[in-house]
Formats: structure tokens, C-alpha cells, sequence
């Protein structure tokens, strides 16, 4: 009996111990999550703001914690300044002509940012307002060598323009979309100081994390990208504070005329935000049944919030971190809320090149928003195609007309003729792209590639081979043979009128 006890415990020390290895290997061997990851090498901005809501500026203080991760030393740090298109002077107009008086309801009305004081590591350094249009701010540094990090404070003031835009005020709301200075991207060893267009999303940023304080009127209500920690009363109105992870930009929109709707799908909180909806609880259900169907279909959704807001916006609507703006009065709202729900998995977690490669998430966008609208029974995808292939075989027809080498290939936004084009290039063959992968895939293997897609590209800045290659992956290589004839402009729809 004695013996048999001591081998028990003999056999028990060494199931523990081997236990104990077991463990030790499994944590060593345990990978830290994409999301993780992503919060780990993002570079980190503080933003203390508030907003004097009766001349319309934003008053901040913003620190930038910037780790040098390409190959080069640098000597200078580059933002974009996207508020200072809103300039009188800027020599680009903001919004297409053709939008002219939808943005500017109340007559023409501009906008700039203003420094005060620019420090690296806590000394004043002469900045230079640069780029095309004065679009960039460039901070000289000391010498950046790889992976050493800078510290960049800067306080600044941003004039808000009376406009129907991403950055502005409006009766209803104020909106601020692309409103801080934000690093541009470092691609290929070199800062990509792409000036504002006004064609498209002229936008491109690298995730990050954020610390933002704002101070605003009381009786305002505000949405914003991340979580709200904190919020309290001052002198000066109430002070909100917010922390995101691993998100690529960071946007608020806010009024004194907001109500607000909520509901929780999984872990995160769907908000809807609005002013002059008079169906309120539909749009909420439709903002909760596409989020519902892209997280069943392409993927969990990482963030802990998602709010769509009403707005007045010249356009159907735009896409922010965990945020978007639609489009009060659209005629077709509930399709704008799907469209700017797929864009939280496309643009926000699998980012791309919104001015090289539009298509990428323009076209994935409008067509997973078919999907649902066809599964939710609100539109066949069948009509929604036939209408789209309509559009662009007449669109072709009406162009061979007067052109010779007519392009049809897909291009960069500042490329195209016109606002007209990148939406029949971008929206319209954009969807057929994806609708000819679904259709020679099948459904099963389509949805296969889209969430193959995004596990593989979460927080990066997908390219056009990233796509290609994924839905190779799971869909075999002839499948790239499509997304070649799209992107060459030989594609067959295109053709058929010819
Ligand atoms: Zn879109």
C-alpha cells in the first residue's frame, strides 16, 4: 500500500510537471491576437480639444508619438491637414461643381487651421505649411532612425466652415470628419503626402491608437469613434474622454438636436444617432441586421461600439472608425446604412488605398450591401446587377460614341474625367467585379474568400494582390484572371455592347 502510494505520488509529480512544460510551451507558442498586434506597433495621439460652438473653431492640443518603422532615417515628420482645404484661397474646390450648392445651402463659406506652436521632444520647431494646396504640415526632427520614436506636440486652431461636408457645421450638426492633422502614411520608406481630392475618399492612414478629451456645450449630444470613459461637468460645458485601439482615423459628430437609439449586438453597442428621422426604429434595425449579417458572414467586428449618424451631408454618406454619416433625406437610406456598415469590415479593419484603389472597398461595399438586401428581402440582387450592368454597358456604348481608346481600366480617383466616372468605375463595375467572382464561385466558396480575405489583411492596408491572391487561395488561380480583366478594363460586360 505504502509503495503504491509513493508511486502515485511519483506519477502525479511528473503528470504535474509535465503539466506545468505543457503550459510554459503553450504560452510561449501562444501568438498575441492581429488586434493586439496592431494596437502594439500603431503610433499614438493624444487630442485635448473643445469646441466654441458659437464661432465654430476647435481649439486642441495634440501629442504624437511617432515610431520611425520604415528602413530610412528621417528628418522630418508629415501630416496631412485636410482641414485647410476648406481654405478660401485653396486652389482646389472642395466638392465637384456639380455639388456646389448642395454643400453650400446658406452661400459659400470657408474653413483653415492655424498653429500656435509646434515642439519635437518639448522644443519649438519651425514647421512649414506645404504640399499643393497647403495641405501638408511638415515638422522638422532631429535624425529618426529606424524604430526610434519622436514626440511631436502641437496646438492648433480649426475655423469650421458653414458647409454640407465631412468637416463643418450645419444647422442640425456639427461634423468632424479628417479634422485633426493626421501622419501621413509611410509607404516604401517615404511619407505619401497625397493632396486632398475632391473625387472620392482621398484617404489613407495607417491604424493607430487615441487618447481624445473634448470639452463641448452641454447640451450637446456627441457620437464618436472608441468608448467613451469618461464624462463630466465643467464651467465649460461637458468634457468627454475616449480611448481606440487600432482604428484609422477618429471622428465626432455632434448636436443639440440628437436622439439617440441603441442596441447590442454580441459585445458591441449599435447606436443611432438622428434629428429629422421619422422612422427612427427602422434605421436602427437596419444598421443591426447588416452588422448582424457581415459579422455572421465575413467576420467578428474587434471594436466595442458602432454608431450611424444622420446627417446633412452632400453626398449618400461617409465611413469613420466605428462611426459613419448618412445622409439625411437620401432617397435610398437604408441601402446608404448597409453600404456604410460594410465599410467598418472594408476601410476600417482591411483597410486599402482609397485613391490608388477605390474599387477595392467602394465596390466590395456596394455589393456585400446587395447581398444583405437581397437575404433581408428588401431588393433582389438579381435587380440590383441587371441595373448596375444597364448603367455600365450604356455608359460604354455612349463613350465608344465620341472616343476612340476608350479607358475603362481601373484607375487612381484623381485619374478619372469626373466625379461621374469614378462612380461608374469605382461603385457600378466595381460590384460586377465582385458580382462575377459570386457567381462563377459560387456562394459557399465566395463568402470563403471574403472572410479568408479579411483575417488575412485585419489592420493592414490591403493591396489589389492581397485580394487577388486570397480569393485564389480558397477559389483557385483562374480566379485572378478575373480581377485582371476588371482592373485592364477587358472585362466581358463592358464588351457586349461593343
Ligand atoms: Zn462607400
Amino acid at each position: 500500500m505504502k509503495k503504491l502510494e509513493f508511486f502515485t505520488k511519483k506519477v502525479l509529480c511528473w503528470v504535474c510537471l509535465l503539466c506545468l512544460v505543457a503550459l510554459l510551451f503553450a504560452f510561449a507558442g501562444c501568438k498575441p491576437s492581429k488586434m493586439q498586434q496592431a494596437v502594439e506597433s500603431g503610433n499614438h495621439y493624444t487630442i485635448v480639444a473643445s469646441y466654441d460652438n458659437t464661432h465654430h473653431i476647435v481649439s486642441a492640443t495634440q501629442t504624437v508619438t511617432f515610431t520611425n518603422r520604415s528602413e530610412n532615417a528621417f528628418e522630418c515628420v508629415k501630416f496631412h491637414i485636410y482641414a485647410n482645404a476648406y481654405r478660401e484661397d485653396a486652389v482646389g474646390a472642395i466638392v465637384p461643381a456639380k455639388y456646389h450648392a448642395l454643400a453650400y445651402p446658406n452661400g459659400e463659406s470657408y474653413g483653415q487651421i492655424d498653429f500656435d506652436t509646434v515642439k519635437v521632444d518639448g522644443t519649438p520647431v519651425a514647421y512649414v505649411i506645404e504640399g499643393q494646396d497647403m495641405d501638408i504640415l511638415s515638422v522638422p526632427t532631429k535624425e529618426i532612425f529606424p524604430d526610434e520614436s519622436v514626440e511631436i506636440e502641437m496646438t492648433y486652431q480649426i475655423q469650421l466652415a458653414n458647409i454640407h461636408h465631412r468637416l463643418g457645421y450645419t444647422a442640425n450638426a456639427v461634423h468632424l470628419g479628417n479634422w485633426f492633422p493626421i501622419l501621413c502614411r509611410v509607404r516604401n520608406n517615404t511619407f505619401d503626402c497625397t493632396p486632398y481630392y475632391n473625387v472620392g475618399d482621398p484617404f489613407v492612414s495607417d491604424v493607430a491608437n487615441f487618447d481624445v478629451k473634448i470639452t463641448l456645450p452641454s447640451n450637446f449630444v456627441v457620437a464618436s469613434t472608441g468608448t467613451m470613459t469618461e464624462a463630466s461637468n465643467g464651467e465649460a460645458g461637458i468634457t468627454y474622454c475616449y480611448e481606440a485601439q487600432a482604428v484609422r482615423d477618429f471622428a465626432l459628430m455632434m448636436s443639440p438636436h440628437y436622439q439617440k437609439l441603441s442596441q447590442m449586438v454580441g459585445d458591441t453597442t449599435i447606436n443611432y444617432y438622428y434629428f429629422a428621422d421619422k422612422n427612427p426604429q427602422q434605421s436602427l434595425l437596419t444598421a443591426v441586421e447588416s452588422f448582424e449579417y457581415f459579422c455572421k458572414n465575413v467576420g467578428a467586428y474587434p471594436y466595442d461600439t458602432y454608431s450611424v449618424c444622420e446627417t446633412d451631408f452632400c453626398y449618400g454618406g461617409m465611413e469613420y472608425p466605428n462611426i459613419v454619416m448618412v445622409a439625411s433625406k437620401s432617397q435610398a437610406y437604408d441601402q446608404a446604412i448597409a453600404h456604410e456598415t460594410a465599410h467598418q469590415w472594408f476601410y476600417g479593419v482591411v483597410g486599402n488605398d482609397q485613391i490608388a484603389n477605390a474599387w477595392m472597398d467602394e465596390g466590395l461595399a456596394e455589393f456585400l450591401t446587395y447581398l444583405y438586401l437581397d437575404e433581408s428581402g428588401k431588393m433582389p440582387l438579381a435587380k440590383n446587377i441587371l441595373a448596375n450592368t444597364k448603367t455600365y454597358t450604356t455608359y460604354v456604348d455612349v463613350l465608344n460614341h465620341f472616343y476612340t481608346d476608350v479607358e475603362r481600366n481601373f484607375r487612381p480617383i484623381c485619374d478619372y474625367k469626373s466625379d461621374g466616372e469614378y462612380v461608374i468605375m469605382t461603385y457600378v463595375k466595381g460590384s460586377l467585379l465582385f458580382n462575377t467572382l459570386y457567381e462563377s464561385l459560387g456562394a459557399p466558396k465566395f463568402w470563403k474568400c471574403i472572410a479568408h480575405y479579411y483575417q488575412t489583411a485585419q489592420f493592414q492596408i490591403a493591396e489589389p494582390n492581397t485580394m487577388s491572391g486570397c480569393f485564389a487561395n480558397i477559389g483557385g488561380k483562374q480566379v485572378e484572371n478575373i480581377f485582371t480583366t476588371f482592373a485592364e478594363g477587358k472585362e466581358i460586360i463592358g464588351e457586349m455592347k461593343d
